[in-house]
């Protein structure tokens, strides 16, 4: 499932649409950015970590919440 971007919360500033590795996201200056291509979506997190308002949910699905482990939970 693609990210939803909170417009109340974003700032504009376009750094989802910088980090995005497949680059799902069109972002018009001034603007709240758009998911263009939700299917290109591949849930690295990428885009709700860099986020610097907070403003975007990224939405799992099922599968990925079976198998998705927090790297922070790693120890060597
Ligand atoms: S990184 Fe966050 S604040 Fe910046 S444009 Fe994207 S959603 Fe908006
Ligand atoms: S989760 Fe990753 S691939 Fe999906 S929109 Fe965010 S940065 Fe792009």
């Amino acid at each position: 499932m693609p990210p939803i971007i909170h417009a109340d919360r974003c700032t504009h500033c376009g750094m989802c649409a910088t980090i995005c590795p497949m680059n799902i996201f069109k972002h018009e200056k001034g603007q709240t950015p758009r998911v263009a291509y939700p299917e290109e979506c591949w849930h690295c997190n990428a885009c709700v970590l860099d986020c610097p308002a907070h403003a975007v949910e990224l939405r799992l699905p099922l599968n990925y919440m079976v198998l998705h482990v927090d790297a922070d939970t790693l120890h060597a």
